[in-house]
């Protein structure tokens, strides 16, 4: 079985198609800067083999349809590709960022499924325009082939109403549907049953705190397999210190700004999303760009990093006091994976919540699931890393076979 993931954003597609009868990655790649004067396609045949071909394309892409043909006749290439023609795909699933309260599950795409995600646009008005773009072209260029959605906010749709809710009137609930949502529930999901396997232990039966650390944050309580809380909320915004990302503030900032800073509220809503998090405080979103600049003495550099990861252990914190038992702590994405002192800063102290990180195997990238913890810890601690694609193709044949 074959299987194309596909993440489709306002600008660019980013790409998949895996064989699932080993899981193994037949081609990866991105289509970028649809619509603009100069376009680019990526696309790495055959990833980590001997024969692996990476291809580059400066051309023009006039629209998703468009790059989305170009992927196609890419992966069809007599002489470079790895399929003989869109017929050998056997399944497409779609990552969606915001499936509301109508998603708590990867759903194969009908009619109504696509009404429901455009209903829910109000919720994420960049991604979820974007999302449906490459589901309706995808369905056009593959007609007959099962497409599958998978929500970046379905695992957390068991988190409870006294989590979910904000204390604000109630009827913005009611009729707004102004709420916690949280996403990167694909990665979460992911990394939390790679978890309960490495431990040999049912995911039902596991208390866990995983916390994903990109270019987005965001960390999750886990209680019995399940999504009980999560940091992102009603947008990708609330929590952790991201990378442009504010995370929580206080929410009268916002009229402090107008009032005294002749800001308006678009304004506001785009420093708290691409010019806050770590940018914001140092001028630098890249965490290996602010090791390096603390080498060299920068302080803002170094008040970053302490901040984000005073705010992790905060949260780590708050999550262990809502789980009361915790058998695992997991890191992942970017951050996550490969930076051992955010790692290390987030969890210093908790010693005595048993929480006990082995420094020798903490020094050192995750390229695979790893241990962190020292054998009297009574929390484990794992670096896995995350892999979005997989999760998603995993998903999809999931729904299909059942
Ligand atoms: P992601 O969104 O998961 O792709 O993560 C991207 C972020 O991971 C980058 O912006 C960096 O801050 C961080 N990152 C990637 N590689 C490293 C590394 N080797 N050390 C520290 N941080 C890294």
């Amino acid at each position: 079985m074959k299987i194309l993931v596909i993440n489709s954003g306002s600008s660019s597609i980013k790409f998949q198609l895996l064989e699932m009868a080993d899981e193994s990655v037949l081609a990866s790649g991105l289509v970028e800067r649809i619509g603009e004067t100069e376009g680019l396609i990526k696309c790495t045949m055959r990833p980590g083999r001997k024969d692996e071909l990476v291809v580059k394309n400066a051309t023009v892409v006039a629209d998703h349809k468009s790059g989305m043909r170009m992927v196609v006749d890419l992966l069809s290439d007599a002489r470079q590709g790895v399929i003989s023609n869109s017929g050998d795909i056997d399944a497409i699933g779609h990552r969606v960022v915001h499936g509301g309260e109508d998603f708590h599950k990867p759903t194969v795409i009908t009619g109504d499924v696509l009404a429901a995600i455009e209903r829910n646009i109000p919720l994420a008005p960049l991604h979820n325009p974007a999302n449906l773009d490459g589901i309706r072209v995808a369905q056009e260029l593959f007609a007959g082939v099962p497409q599958v959605a998978i929500f970046d906010t379905a695992f957390h749709q068991t988190i409870p109403p006294h989590a979910y809710l904000y204390a604000i009137p109630y009827a913005l609930y009611e009729q707004q549907r102004v709420r916690r949502y949280g996403f990167h529930g694909t990665s979460h999901k992911f990394v939390a049953s790679e978890c309960a396997r490495l431990m040999g232990k049912p995911l039902e039966e596991l208390n866990m705190i995983s916390i994903h650390l990109g270019n987005g944050c965001s960390m999750t309580a886990i209680q019995n397999g399940q999504s009980i809380d999560t940091t992102l909320g009603l947008t990708p915004l609330e929590g952790l210190v991201m990378g442009t990302r504010s995370g929580d503030i206080d929410p009268a900032i916002h009229a402090f700004l107008v009032r005294n800073c002749s800001m308006d509220i678009e304004g506001i809503d785009a420093m708290l999303n691409k010019d806050s998090g770590l940018k914001g405080l140092c001028g630098m979103n890249d965490m290996r760009d602010i090791h390096e600049a603390i080498a060299k003495g920068n302080k803002l550099a170094k008040l970053a990093l302490d901040v984000q990861t005073y705010r992790n252990k905060k949260y780590v914190g708050a999550y262990m006091a809502v789980l009361g038992r915790v058998d695992a702590i997991i890191f992942t994405a970017g951050i996550g994976e490969n930076d051992e002192i955010v790692r290390e800063m987030t969890l210093r102290g908790l010693e005595s919540f048993g929480v006990v990180m082995d420094p020798a195997a903490n020094n050192q990238r995750v390229k695979a699931p790893t241990l962190l913890s020292k054998a009297e810890s009574r929390v484990q601690i794992w670096g896995i890393p995350t892999n979005e694609e997989l999760a998603i193709a995993r998903e999809a044949k999931a729904v299909l076979n059942s």
